[in-house]
């Protein structure tokens, strides 16, 4: 059962309580009818014995005449019976006799003498009686009256003249049980077919996709609304999202390697430089300082791409605890205020106790990649305005007056490896905003940029309070 396709496992099932439920009907109508029939027959049959018992009379008198009123005349003890043309002696299969109390037949005629002999009269009840593989139903009634006292009337009839009326319904179930049968065998296996078909291009489509590991295919099942069609749209979506998840990584991927091709290519250079010819003490002393400023870099980029992986792999590399989201924007606020690099000042607004569920290490790194931002693209003398408060949730601010991001590079600028017109000359990655992102994200917050060229930018980040 295991081996067998959803398909013809469907068929099996429908087809088999198919069958029961018409076999079942059958039985039914089969049962019903039958015992409506049977009851008839002896309703007919008591009836007629009924009706015949006023037709025999009895006369002390020794003459009779045959011919006169089509009446039948039977010799009887001092007398004659006469039977009535009005006794119906065989109607409807039903025969009508009578009989002396020892047995003897007087008149009419039995569908089997030998039954009727081993069947005791039983006044006004009907009795069922088998013989020869046939059953009958025997109805009797004592007379009573003048001369008549003592004789019965039997009525006879065979069940099998009920069960031929039904034998036109046996043959017509046997031909159709078996037709409805194939019927629905075909039937259910063409639906179940249809049904499935759309389980089937699904099938088709994700082997295609894994064979060519090519996620621009799609499954497009067409327009409908059932649990199949919601299935594959609920899959095209997600093939969809795989495949932009992918073609982002091959783009980490390839900016990254790129990134890391040019500080190394610096680092090569220098050294065949340094090992081409003797080197002044002077000139050693460079070598290494552009050979050391270039590995800082590295590692620093190693770095950045191992925290994207770790934020995307897994929480536990990065276990959250409750912080003190103020304490920690506080501290650093006061190291990095030490810089005094353009000789900007940085001001702070710092709302005390404010607590978050998160981890300090990755806290501390969006924090200090906006201040550094701030200095970085702050001009000379200017000014970097922190603020951390909780108002429904918790907003932290980094706002400077340097350059500005243009309209259209705000939205890119939280891209990994993204660098805009300002970054042209300053040291950086192109990681810091992408990372900032990712950090809110994994606590639960976002991200916002307001700037205008020119006039400065305003960082915001929101978490949940
Ligand atoms: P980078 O290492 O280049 O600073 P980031 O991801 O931190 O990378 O920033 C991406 C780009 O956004 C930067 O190259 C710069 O053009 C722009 N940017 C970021 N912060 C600021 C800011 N405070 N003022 C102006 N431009 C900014």
């Amino acid at each position: 059962m295991k081996n067998l396709s959803i398909r013809v496992k469907i068929t099996a099932w429908f087809s088999g309580i198919m069958a029961f439920i018409v076999a079942v009907t059958f039985a039914v109508i089969f049962w019903v009818s039958n015992s409506v029939t049977q009851k008839n027959i002896q309703d007919s049959l008591i009836e007629i014995v009924e009706s015949n018992v006023d037709e025999i009379e009895f006369y002390e008198e020794k003459n009779y005449q045959t011919e006169l009123h089509g009446d039948q005349y039977i010799e009887y003890l001092d007398g004659y019976l006469e039977i009535d043309d009005d006794f119906l002696d065989q109607v409807n299969g039903i025969y009508s006799s009578l009989y002396q109390e020892t047995g003897k037949l007087l008149y009419g005629e039995n569908p089997s003498v030998r039954a009727d002999l081993e069947l005791p009269f039983s006044d006004g009840r009907v009795q069922k009686i088998r013989w020869d593989r046939d059953a009958y139903y025997v109805y009797d009634r004592l007379l009573s009256g003048y001369g008549v006292d003592g004789l019965w009337l039997r009525g006879m009839v065979s069940q099998v003249q009920g069960t031929q009326q039904l034998q036109w319904l046996v043959r017509l179930s046997l031909i159709a049980l078996p037709s409805l049968f194939v019927l629905a065998v075909i039937g259910g296996y063409w639906i179940a077919g249809r049904a499935l078909n759309p389980v089937y291009k699904i099938t088709q489509a994700a082997a295609q996709i894994g064979q060519g590991q090519d996620l621009n295919k799609r499954i497009h099942l067409g327009s409908g609304t059932d649990e199949l069609h919601q299935l594959a749209d609920v899959l095209d979506s997600m093939i969809s999202r795989l495949d932009k998840a992918f073609k982002a990584e091959r783009q980490f991927t390839s900016d990254a390697s790129h990134e890391l091709r040019t500080p190394m290519s610096v680092i090569m250079a220098q050294c065949e430089y340094i090992l081409e010819d003797r080197r002044t003490p002077k000139e050693y002393e460079e070598a290494l300082e552009v050979i050391q400023r270039q590995g800082r870099k590295m590692s620093k980029l190693i770095e950045d791409m191992l925290c994207f992986a770790r934020l995307e792999q897994n929480q536990e590399s990065y276990p959250k605890e409750t912080v003190d989201f103020s304490a920690l924007v506080q501290d650093i606020c006061e190291d990095m205020a030490l810089l005094r690099d353009k000789n900007i000042e940085l001001d702070r607004e710092i709302e005390p106790d404010i607590f978050l569920p998160g981890n300090a290490m990755l806290l501390t790194r969006m924090v200090t990649n906006l201040i550094s931002n701030g200095y970085r693209y702050g001009k000379q003398d200017g000014r970097i305005s922190v603020r951390l408060k909780c108002e429904g949730s918790i907003l932290l601010s980094v706002e400077d007056n340097g350059t500005g991001i243009p309209d259209e590079q705000q939205e890119k600028i939280f891209g990994r490896f993204y660098r805009g017109d300002s970054a042209r000359f300053s040291e950086g990655t192109g990681l810091g905003l992408a990372m900032v992102k990712d950090i809110a994200k994994y606590h639960g917050g976002t991200v916002k940029v307001a700037s205008a060229v020119g006039e400065g930018s305003r960082f915001t980040v929101k978490f949940p309070a």
